[in-house]
């Protein structure tokens, strides 16, 4: 343990008070640590579990103080948390991952540069700044996608375009803000690895997962995902070398496509990640705990999981005409476990929960995953 370890019952901060900072919250309270969070929404679902909640913009100036001067040390939920917040926070209380990290982290443009110039692989793309970029568009194979280089989440702030012609239309479509344009490529499977990185560099990786998406919002991430061990070896390596050159500090998420048997780096999250959910159930620490210790300076949890896990995302669109899912059914199937957010606005594509099923062998547990989706009415076939 470094020998400036912060120890329970110190108080910790967190920007973002959603899913992912309730199960920070609730992983350290477990722990014995206090939490404050700051997000702007007053039902957020991190806010209505901590210690306190600084109801306030990311960027309130006496919020921040607040913040600072009540917590020994900061982390993050949120990729969109300003990097300009972190790096005043920093001036005052520890902040990890650090501001450098997120704002890589926080704009695609910056992060493909970050990517192609430490050398890790990511599909053809283009940067768009001004009209003059989209020239470079020629070069690029069709179809693609225009993507927003801030602010974009669950598949928004994407547009599809056939042709370099609709690119500029997509440009423009999108508010002509800087944009990266994307070849869309065939997936074979989408995969993602969840790590945590400790001051001292040590790193523990999560195996990687396997993610089905469905309108461009994560459906089910299946663990350990089914890609050859060599290509779950070489995610593993590629997301710890890419920590690496970050320095970063905490938990860190690394989306990735496997198309034509290579491996390309999608995008990073510089936080735990939906498609990590599954470590609360079925691992000796969750992503949220590991985040929690490499913030403290503790020694990290060792990643092996007990078993196997399929994660299901339970999306407002269950809430039909108001009613609440049939929770009682789901809580039937055997080695299922049901994570509510406590968010009261059941809205379509909204993530307001998630079921993990765990067990020893993966035949099994994806059988009883997917018998879960009918009895809770998910619609269409699971993957
Ligand atoms: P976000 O997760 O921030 O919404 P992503 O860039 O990860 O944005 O895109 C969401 C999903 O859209 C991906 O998980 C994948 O299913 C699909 N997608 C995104 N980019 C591509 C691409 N270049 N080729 C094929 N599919 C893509
Ligand atoms: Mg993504």
């Amino acid at each position: 343990m470094a020998p400036d370890a912060i120890l329970p019952p110190a108080t910790l901060g967190l920007l973002g008070g959603g899913q992912l900072g309730r199960f920070f919250a609730l992983a350290a309270a477990e722990m014995g640590y206090r939490v404050w969070v700051l997000d702007p929404d007053p039902g957020s679902p991190a806010g209505r579990i901590a210690e306190r909640h600084l109801c306030a913009p990311y960027d309130n100036q006496d919020a921040l103080e607040e913040l600072a001067a009540g917590c020994r040390a900061v982390t993050t939920e949120f990729e969109n948390v300003p990097a300009q917040s972190l790096r005043h926070l920093s001036r005052h209380a520890l902040v990890r991952p650090g501001a450098a990290a997120v704002a890589v982290c926080q704009d695609r443009i910056a992060e493909k540069e970050f990517l192609t110039t430490h050398g890790f692989p990511v599909g053809p793309y283009v940067s768009v700044r001004r009209a003059a970029d989209l020239e470079a568009a020629a070069a690029l194979p069709f179809p693609g996608i225009m993507k927003r280089a801030r602010l974009g989440y669950d598949g928004k702030g994407q547009v599809p375009v056939g042709s370099a012609a609709e690119a500029v239309a997509a440009w423009q479509a999108l508010g002509e803000v800087d944009c990266v344009l994307e070849a869309r490529l065939p997936l074979e499977l989408e995969m993602s690895v969840v790590l945590a990185r400790g001051a001292d560099g040590t790193t523990t990786v999560y195996p990687a997962v396997e993610n089905a998406h469905r309108d461009g919002i994560l459906d089910m991430s299946i663990a350990p995902g089914r890609a050859p061990a060599a290509v779950a070896a070489e995610a593993a390596r590629l997301a710890a070398g890419i920590a690496g050159a970050l320095g970063y500090e905490g938990t860190l998420a690394v989306e990735f496509f496997l198309g034509a048997g290579r491996l390309l780096v999608n995008e990073l999250a510089p936080r735990p990640h939906n498609s990590g959910h599954w470590t609360l159930d079925a691992c000796p620490a969750s992503q949220y705990e590991q985040q929690v210790r490499a913030l403290c300076g503790l020694p990290l949890a060792p990643a092996e999981p007990w078993g196997c896990a399929v994660m299901v995302n339970l999306l407002g669109d269950l809430w039909r005409d108001g009613h609440e899912p049939a929770w009682t059914q789901l809580l039937s199937v055997p080695g299922l476990k049901l994570h509510l957010y406590g968010k009261s606005q059941p809205r379509p594509g909204r993530k307001m929960g998630h079921y993990t099923v765990v067990g020893r062998e993966l035949p099994g547990v994806l059988e009883a995953a997917r018998a879960a989706r009918a009895r809770i009415g998910i619609a269409g076939t699971p993957p």
